[in-house]
């Protein structure tokens, strides 16, 4: 079946323009170089799954006009994937009396119903709550007809998971893809992965690191997400091979799912 997936956003934790900070890419007149935190839409068959929600949900949201939201998988719990469940509440309201899924792994599913518990613990007094229930995954999810399989990545000392639905996979915040999860990265049109920038770093992917996955899964197309001020957008694509892409805010590729 046919799907579109879009880039909400292509950048590392804090944001690019980053805060305080006067480098070229900070200050930089292309929108490429704009980039809010990392995060995907996928739309097929009327459905819509999102994959995290940032701290910039709502500003990507009115960007992308998202009128709907059937699902959101989370990678992991970091702030950056997370802090936009609030922003869930319009959306959710649609899904009344029933709830919005939010799918994660269970240590990932302990971590958020601490950290919201006002949304979850049903004693908060003052209304407005996002109408969402958390579903612990334990393998591969069917979701309107279309299978999300979980493809775990290391991220510095944690496990968390990058999935795979159709032919396309999005892996995200990886230091290293173990070789199990090679297996499930055959025969892809779209590849996303981490790179932070060039210079090492113990919890993400650099440039370099992720060709090299590239040419090794050898899918027909990568494109690079939760990226950081280090990599211009324009002069970092120049120096990629031609089926290989910095991500952006916006960018929209359509592949069966
Ligand atoms: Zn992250
Ligand atoms: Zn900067
Ligand atoms: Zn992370």
């Amino acid at each position: 079946m046919k799907a579109r997936l879009t880039v909400l956003g292509s950048g590392t934790s804090m944001g690019v323009p980053t805060i305080g900070c006067d480098c070229a890419v900070c200050r930089s007149s292309d929108p490429h170089d704009r980039r809010t935190r990392p995060s995907i839409l996928i739309e097929y068959d009327g459905h819509v799954v999102l994959i995290d929600s940032t701290p910039d949900f709502r500003e990507q949201a009115i960007r992308e006009n998202i009128r709907r939201i059937d699902a959101v998988l989370y990678t992991h719990a970091h702030a950056d994937h997370l802090l936009g469940i609030d922003d869930l509440r319009p959306l959710s309201f649609a899904h009344k009396p029933g709830k919005l899924p939010l799918y994660a792994r269970p240590d990932s599913v302990d971590f958020i119903r601490n950290m919201f518990r006002y949304i979850f613990d049903a004693d908060y007094k003052f209304g407005g709550l996002a109408q969402v229930e958390l579903r612990p995954t334990n393998g591969t999810l069917d979701l309107f007809g279309a299978k999300f399989e979980p493809v775990s990545v290391i991220h510095g000392e944690t496990e968390i998971d990058g999935f795979r639905f159709g032919s396309a996979a999005y892996l995200t915040d990886h230091s290293e893809v173990p070789e199990t999860s090679f297996q499930k990265l055959q025969n892809l049109d779209i590849l996303f992965l981490d790179a932070l920038r060039h210079k090492p770093h113990p919890r993400h992917s650099t440039v370099e690191n992720s060709l090299r996955i590239v040419e090794r899964v050898r899918p027909k197309r990568a494109f690079f997400t939760h990226i950081c001020h280090d990599l211009p957008h324009e002069a970092t694509n120049a120096s990629l091979p031609e089926n290989v892409r910095l991500s952006y805010d916006g960018m929209k590729l359509d592949f069966e799912i």
